[in-house]
């Protein structure tokens, strides 16, 4: 039987996992992400027939899975807005050696169709919250949608059976003080809840660094009010640090790009919508997979071009951010278009 050579970077780090963004679409306009000023009316979303198919990404998961990915989360845009979407976790999930599937959703359409997701195979949600206060979650997600339709989501999720993680994205002055709500609310319902710091994704949402709230000052004000105690990291490459409620089964996770990068276990491929490749969040270009596919190149001639690709990339965008490397003054792709 032939070993398995993992595939490895310039940095020694191997390809594990593929994020796949299934549209740029989203009906939320969160400010850090698609600000509505940019996002409006006249923006010019990817056309349907430059959309990867499903039998494309089930092509390409695939070949990906030969290269040594084991996990694949399913992203946008809002990833509910592709039509059909749990034919597509179907058919991804009968490709041979994908471990796990998860998908990263806004939650506004997950009552509608956890059933249909969890039928189809799916395992783990991952839904986007960023506080419980109504007038505030309206202002943030920029469509007025209530918090309510989204905790209603989760109860669909959980009720279906999914293990359900919460991600929710702090900004200074904006929702710190949804932490503690949002982690008591969470501790209480047992979902894992995750504390992302804002980060400068794209070219939109005008970051700056004193908006983050570093995740140590997170963990300071949770563990004041409920002790928590770290735990060992689970898997190589995790992205979260992972506490604990002392004298409980709760846990939380904080990903802490800004304050305590982790590009150096990072073991992440994206695919956007239209089949570009990106192997870092804050790429500017992608390699361009689509043609590839439409062109009619064998399975073969695609694992070499991905294998070229992960060979030679040296990505380590949170680690250098802030030092004045002419580098980082490149136009970046938008998160809606890879999905984080
Ligand atoms: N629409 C889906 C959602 O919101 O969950 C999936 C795509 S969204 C781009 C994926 C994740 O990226 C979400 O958890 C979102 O909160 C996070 N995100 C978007 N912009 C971000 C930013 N500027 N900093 C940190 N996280 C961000
Ligand atoms: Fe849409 Fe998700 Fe971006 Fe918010 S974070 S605008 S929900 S893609
Ligand atoms: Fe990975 Fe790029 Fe994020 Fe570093 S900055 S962890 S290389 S995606």
């Amino acid at each position: 039987m032939n070993e398995f050579i993992p595939l490895l970077d310039r940095r020694n780090r191997p390809l594990r996992d593929l994020r796949i963004s299934v549209t740029d679409q989203c009906n939320f306009r969160c400010r850090y992400c698609m600000p509505e000023e940019i996002f409006g009316p006249d923006y010019k979303f990817l056309p349907k027939e430059s959309l990867l198919t499903f039998e494309e990404l089930t092509r390409l998961s695939g070949i990906f899975v030969s290269l040594g990915v084991e996990k694949i989360r399913i992203t946008g845009g809002e990833p509910l807005m592709r039509r059909e979407l749990p034919t597509l976790i179907r058919m991804i999930g009968d490709v041979q050696g994908v471990r796990d599937i998860a998908l990263t959703t806004n939650g506004s359409l997950l009552a509608r169709h956890a059933q249909a997701l969890r039928d189809a195979g799916l395992k783990r949600v991952t839904v986007s919250l960023d506080s419980l206060d109504d007038e505030r979650f309206q202002a943030m997600n920029g469509r007025g949608f209530p918090v309510e339709r989204v905790l209603r989501g989760i109860e669909a999720a959980a009720e279906a059976g999914f293990l359900v993680k919460v991600n929710m994205v702090v900004q200074k002055g904006v929702n710190d003080e949804d932490i503690l709500p949002m982690a008591r609310y969470f501790r209480e319902q047992g979902h894992i809840l995750r504390f992302i710091e804002y980060m400068d994704v794209g070219n939109s949402n005008g970051w700056k660094l004193d908006q983050v709230v570093p995740s140590q000052d997170i963990v300071n004000r949770i563990h004041a009010e409920m002790p928590l105690e770290p735990l060992q990291p689970s898997a190589y490459g995790e992205t979260a640090k992972r506490y604990r409620y002392v004298g409980d089964t709760a846990e939380i996770g904080l990903i802490s790009s800004v304050t305590q990068a982790f590009c150096s276990t990072c073991t992440r491929a994206r695919l956007s919508a239209e089949g570009k490749l990106y192997s870092c969040l804050f790429a500017s270009e992608g390699t361009d997979l689509r043609s590839l596919l439409r062109e009619g190149r064998s399975d073969d001639d695609i694992r070499e071009a991905i294998r070229s690709f992960w060979n030679a990339r040296d990505d380590r965008y949170s680690e250098i951010r802030l030092t004045n490397t002419p580098e980082l003054r490149k136009r970046k792709v938008e998160m809606s278009h890879i999905g984080g």
